[in-house]
Formats: structure tokens, C-alpha cells, sequence
């Protein structure tokens, strides 16, 4: 389909979008690299007040901004608009704190005064996924902006309003043009544009496929990327824990954006004790969700974000099923209307040579397992490819330190569900990647950090 946007509620192709052709590229990164050149010299105050202009602007804008990403993707209007808002705090957060994380450090050596000075990169490729189609650029672009680095935006192809409304947000804002440019471009495109000499450094929020592509071609140039892939994370509640708390936390954690989010809650591991009172309460809670268009204020789950996403979630339930999981509830497409909706679904008794035991599954779907003690649930949460994120629910604090410690993610949360938040550092281990987003670590990622040694 190229660029587009299709409605996932109803399927239907709203607007075709023309791709930024080979010479318009050329222009957005000669201009990218002379903005550098001057944005760099320009002072902390003014990027700060640009940026809290953005987030003026976000919040002015959030319903307009929200319909755009539901339209596009099929998140519910409400989640939208809270991301809207969420991209207004990022602002607010790099406008506030960037003087301190980019202060001078100093350090005692031998010589008579040596510090750290961190200093911008240049022109940034910024390489997004749809799932969160605000929240994940602002989040990149708030401190890389803050550290005086542009930005080279490739959006992913289903969201190409959402990606010209970041471009317009901070131009609006005062940023001088060059400072933050969308291209839209197809995938095979991007290889091209991290060979640029102009490009300093790349991120990537994706699919593991994408970040190893972007990582090989980055690293052939000697180039820094930093990757936010996928995830399967676990979601394990022992016999001491608020069970309905876990339960109705559980919900909101797989069901968020749909149940197509990086850190949703995948892998429900249940201590034998108390799985059967856990089971029964998610079985019901999911039952009073409403599927529905993503536009109705009281819809919970709207559609998937496009037809083979659908088809890869169904075939990922049926071959679990087929090699012997069980369905608690749902596991099937909705057919009766048009769009990419699945039924909220539970599977338990899943095997481990199936799908539902070491695939991502990016949808409603909850996988449920039982194990006898929290060694077997810290074995069973580390038996995958990802480390994200990990939700633990115990009120042992003995348990919770054996989960902060041994459990392989690059975030724990203990009695809570695993989110994001600017003033933590934010990324995954393992195949979910490296580096991290967000806080000071998260600017510091596309920074020279020299070292000034004066005798
Ligand atoms: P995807 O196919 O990897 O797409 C993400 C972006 O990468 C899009 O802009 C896409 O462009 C581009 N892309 C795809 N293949 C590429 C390649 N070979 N080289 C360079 N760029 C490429 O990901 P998705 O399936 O839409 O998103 C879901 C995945 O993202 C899940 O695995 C999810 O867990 C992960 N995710 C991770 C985080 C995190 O913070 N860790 C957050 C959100 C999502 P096109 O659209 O043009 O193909």
C-alpha cells in the first residue's frame, strides 16, 4: 500500500500520500546539516522556550491530534488524546532539566582543571513504529532537540499524518526549519539516508527485523544506534499479592493501544495457589471490555493497526492451539464487520514449542501460565529472546528483591504495570535492544561526551 492512511476500524483507504522523492531528500539533509551548523550556537533558553511552546501546542491540539492517530492506527480516542498529553509532559521535562544533564562536569586528575563537556552529534535519523505514533517521536525529539541535535524523521508508512503533524507542532513552536523534517519514505529507503555522511546516528523503535537491517547497515559506517524492539514481557503474581489489584491491572497492561505495545503485559505467570482465582476474574473482566470503532469515548479495544497484523495474531493462536494450548475465551477474528478487530483472548496449558510460549503477540491476546514457586517463575519470565520490561506482584519484600535481582529486563515494577515515564530511563536488553530513551541517560545517548584536560 506505499503511504497511506487506512482507516483500521473500517479498512477503507483514506489518502494516498506521494513519497518525498530523491531530490527532496537531498534538500531536507543539506538543510538538516547547515540548521546544525547554526542551532547548535543557540542558546539552552530559547530551545527550552520552543519546546514548551510544543507543548502548548499538544495540549491546544489534543483532540485534533488524537482523531489523526486513531483514524490512522485505531487506538481509542481516549488513549490518544492522553498521548497527546504525554508528549506535552516529554516538553516540559527536556525544557526543565537539559540545562542540568548538559552542564560541565568537572573531575580531580592531574591536571590543573579537567571536565566533561557534553556537546551534540549533528543530524539524527529517527526511524519510528506506528503503535504510538506521537509518543514515540516527541520522546526522541524532545532531548535530541534540547542537546541541539536535528532531527530526519521516517515515519512508519500507515501514519503519515501523524508524522507531518510532529514536523508542523515544532515548527509552529519557533524551530527553525532543518531543526525536525519528515520524510516519507519506504523501508528500503532508510539504508540510504544512514550512509548520508551527513547522518550522524540513528533510532529505531520496531520490530527486531528493522533494528538488525538499520543496525548492520549503521554499523558499517561506524555510526551509533540506539534500538527499542519488541517485547513478550512477563506479568507475575505470587501468593502474597492484591489479586484483584494484579487482575485489574493485568487488564489495562495487555489490553493498552489494543494490545500493540512494546511493554504490554504478554506472559501472565501464576503462582499454582492463587492461578485459579486470577484466571477467573481476567476471564471476566475481559468479557466487559468493549471492542468497538475507536472513535466512541466508550470503546476499550478498537481494531488492529492493519490486515496482517490480524492474520499473523490469529495464525500465532492457532498454531498454539493446534500444538495443544487451550482457549479460555475468544481466539477468533471478528468477521461480522469490516476492519481488523480480534476478540479479547486468553490461552492457557501453552506449550513450549508453540507460538504462545516464545513469540511477541501484538494484540489482545493473554497467555496464561502456572508454575509452583517464584524460582520456577523467575526461569519461566528469563526463557525468552526480549527483556524489556517485567511487572512482579508480591508484598514479600524478600520476593520482591529476588525479582528486582534475578528477573532479565531492562525495568522492573513491582505491584504495578511497566510504563513509561520521562524521568526514568527507559529500553531493553537482549533482543529488545540497547540504549535507552528518556531521563538523562536517554539524552546522553546522541552526545559527544569529550573530555577536557587543561595542564
Ligand atoms: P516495524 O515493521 O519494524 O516498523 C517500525 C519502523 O521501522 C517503521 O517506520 C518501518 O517502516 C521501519 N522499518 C521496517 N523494516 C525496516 C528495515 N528493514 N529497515 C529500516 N526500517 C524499517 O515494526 P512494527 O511491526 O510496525 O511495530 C511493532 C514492533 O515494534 C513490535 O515488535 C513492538 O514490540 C516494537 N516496539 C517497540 C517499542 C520499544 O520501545 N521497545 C515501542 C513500540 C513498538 P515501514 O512502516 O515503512 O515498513
Amino acid at each position: 500500500m506505499g503511504i497511506a492512511t487506512v482507516n483500521p476500524a473500517t479498512g477503507e483507504t483514506v489518502k494516498i500520500f506521494e513519497p518525498t522523492t530523491a531530490d527532496e531528500i537531498e534538500v531536507k539533509l543539506a538543510l538538516a546539516e547547515t540548521t546544525f551548523r547554526q542551532y547548535r550556537k543557540i542558546s539552552l533558553e530559547q530551545r527550552s522556550q520552543w519546546l514548551k511552546a510544543a507543548a502548548d501546542i499538544l495540549e491546544r491540539d489534543q483532540r485534533k491530534l488524537g482523531e489523526t492517530m486513531t483514524l490512522e492506527m485505531g487506538k481509542p480516542i481516549k488513549s490518544a488524546i492522553a498521548e497527546a498529553k504525554k508528549c506535552a509532559l516529554v516538553c516540559r521535562y527536556y525544557a526543565d532539566n537539559a540545562a542540568e544533564f548538559l552542564k560541565d562536569v568537572e573531575a580531580q586528575t592531574d591536571a590543573s582543571r579537567s571536565f566533561v563537556r557534553y556537546q551534540p552529534l549533528g543530524v539524527i535519523l529517527a526511524v519510528m513504529p506506528w503503535n504510538f505514533p506521537l509518543w514515540q517521536v516527541f520522546r526522541f525529539a524532545a532531548p535530541a532537540l534540547m542537546a541541539g541535535n536535528v532531527g530526519i524523521l521516517k515515519h512508519a508508512s500507515n501514519v503519515p499524518q501523524c508524522a507531518l503533524a510532529v514536523e508542523a507542532i515544532l515548527a509552529e513552536a519557533g524551530f527553525p526549519a532543518g531543526c525536525f523534517q519528515t520524510l516519507l519514505i519506504g523501508a528500503s529507503q532508510v539504508e540510504s539516508i544512514i550512509n548520508d555522511p551527513r547522518v550522524k546516528a540513528a533510532t529505531l523503535t520496531g520490530s527486531e527485523s528493522a533494528g538488525a537491517s538499520l543496525a548492520s547497515a549503521a554499523g558499517k559506517q561506524i555510526k551509533k544506534t540506539v534500538l527499542e524492539l519488541g517485547g513478550s514481557d512477563p506479568f507475575i503474581v505470587l501468593e502474597s499479592a492484591d489479586i484483584e489489584a494484579a487482575a485489574t491491572t493485568a487488564v489495562t497492561a495487555r489490553m493498552l493501544n489494543n494490545g500493540q505495545s512494546c511493554i504490554a503485559a504478554k506472559r501472565f505467570i501464576l503462582a499454582e495457589s492463587i492461578a485459579d482465582q486470577f484466571q477467573s476474574l481476567l476471564v471476566e473482566k475481559f468479557k466487559a471490555l468493549k471492542v468497538g470503532d475507536p472513535m466512541n469515548e466508550d470503546t476499550d479495544i478498537g481494531p488492529l493497526a492493519n490486515a496482517s497484523m490480524l492474520l499473523e495474531l490469529n495464525q500465532q493462536v492457532q498454531e498454539t492451539v493446534t500444538k495443544g494450548g487451550t482457549i479460555l475465551l475468544g481466539g477468533q477474528v471478528i468477521s461480522d464487520r469490516p476492519g481488523y478487530f480480534y476478540l479479547p483472548t486468553i490461552l492457557t496449558d501453552i506449550p513450549a514449542d508453540s507460538p504462545g510460549y516464545y513469540d511477541e503477540f501484538f494484540g489482545p491476546v493473554a497467555l496464561l501460565f502456572r508454575v509452583k514457586d517464584i524460582d520456577q517463575a523467575i526461569e519461566l519470565a528469563n526463557d525468552t529472546i526480549f527483556g524489556l520490561g517485567a511487572s512482579a506482584w508480591t508484598n514479600e519484600p524478600a520476593e520482591q528483591d529476588r525479582l528486582i535481582e534475578d528477573i532479565e529486563a531492562g525495568c522492573v515494577f513491582i505491584n504495578g504495570m511497566v510504563k513509561s515515564d520521562p524521568r526514568l530511563p527507559f529500553g531493553g536488553i537482549k533482543r529488545s535492544g540497547y540504549g535507552r530513551e528518556l531521563s538523562i541517560e536517554g539524552m546522553q545517548e546522541f552526545l559527544n561526551i569529550k573530555t577536557v584536560w587543561i595542564k
